[in-house]
């Protein structure tokens, strides 16, 4: 096997277990139940699980999607997460390698796709999604050698954003359309992106909100739609992709 093979298989491997955390952790944390000290357990029966129901995708296929204490059916979600998350972490190694600005990106993709699963199934982005993206900004610009200023721009413009939206719409139209946990998110997108990709990332998140939103309607999912799923994935596209905002900069030129 080469080193490249190796290090793919490990890329994957990495992908499906931090899935396995995700799943885990955007079902845990929005309860307030300890992710880490508590032991992985069935939500219907509270078996304890052991060493064979803990293998991602593997223990679902092998255990027919069932709980082996009380056959209770298990979500197909859970592997299509763990599925989700090795392909992404492949996409990271694909543009970073494995090199610590790859790690950093990879954990913050687990960060948001915590943020993506939790608010989906419990209307909530989990603080610790803000606090764990924080750093690891941080870490991302530091590895980039970005000039410093860009990120404390960045950080105060989104949360300015996030302010005006939260407290001036909410107060024009008497209705929250803009939940506090987002705001606390368009502030550690900014320190993320910086100033100027701050623009073409709300304007890819409000395309994707329009998208998941008619989709959210057509499935019948109920009134409240969570905007946090594309906050979570424009961001994800602009870090991985700085191209994409550059598009969209091009294009406005173009037209102007
Ligand atoms: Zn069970």
């Amino acid at each position: 096997m080469t080193a490249m093979t190796l290090e793919l298989l490990f890329v994957l491997f990495a992908g499906l277990c931090f899935g396995s955390f995700i799943t885990c952790a955007s079902y845990r944390l929005p309860l307030e139940i300890d992710v880490v000290k508590k032991p992985s357990y069935c939500p219907s029966c509270n078996a304890k699980l052991g060493f064979r129901d803990l293998w991602p995708v593997f223990s679902w296929v092998t255990s027919g999607g069932k709980c082996r204490h009380c056959s209770a059916k298990i979500s197909i979600r859970y592997p299509l997460i763990e599925i989700a998350t090795a392909i992404i972490f492949l996409l990271i190694y694909a543009r970073f390698g494995l090199t610590p600005l790859g790690i950093t990106v990879a954990l913050m993709a687990v960060a948001l796709l915590i943020m993506i699963v939790a608010d989906l199934e419990h209307y909530i982005i989990p603080d610790s999604v803000h606090v764990a993206l924080l750093p690891l900004g941080l870490a991302y610009h530091y590895l980039m050698q970005t000039p410093w200023e860009q990120p404390l721009y960045g950080f105060l413009l989104g949360a300015g954003i996030g302010l005006s939206l939260h407290y001036g719409y909410g107060w024009l139209r008497k209705k929250d359309v803009l939940g506090f946990g987002d705001v606390k998110f368009l502030a550690v997108v900014g320190l993320w992106l910086g100033l100027m990709p701050m623009v073409p990332f709300l304007f890819y998140s409000g395309l994707l909100g329009v998208m998941f939103g008619l989709l959210w309607r057509a499935l019948g999912r109920g009134p409240v739609f969570p905007f946090g799923p594309s906050l979570a994935v424009s961001l994800f596209i602009c870090a991985v992709y700085p191209e994409v905002p550059a598009a969209f900069w091009q294009l406005l030129g173009g037209m102007l």
